[in-house]
């Protein structure tokens, strides 16, 4: 599963990832762009490096999110977006399944 993460994770260690992020964050007041927070900002890839790593460094594909609805949005991004409600329940329990298969199992429901 992690093979989801790496672009990403290659992309926000550089220092030119560093510059840009700042650019975003002042763009975007300092303030989560969903619900306004402004704490535990963290600038998220509205098109994922995944799949678009062309646009890793594109100021316009950055958005400043809380930590909370980043994590939601990378929920949904392992499912698909337009489900409805009772559907994405579903979606997100795969989800948390996939996720914690991934690190040992240990968590039994
Ligand atoms: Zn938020």
């Amino acid at each position: 599963m992690n093979r989801f993460r790496g672009p990403s994770r290659a992309v926000t260690k550089t220092r030119r990832w560093e510059a840009l992020r700042l650019q975003a964050l002042r763009r975007d007041d300092w303030a989560c762009v969903q619900c306004g927070a402004r704490s535990g900002l963290e600038v998220d890839h509205i098109q994922p490096v995944r799949d678009t790593p062309q646009r890793a460094y594109d100021l316009a594909n950055l958005q400043t999110l809380c930590g909370r609805c980043h994590s939601r949005k990378t929920r949904i991004e392992c499912g698909h977006p337009e489900l409805r409600p009772e559907r994405q329940a579903w979606r997100d329990l795969l989800c948390d399944m996939t996720r914690n298969l991934s690190s040992n199992g240990e968590q039994d429901a």
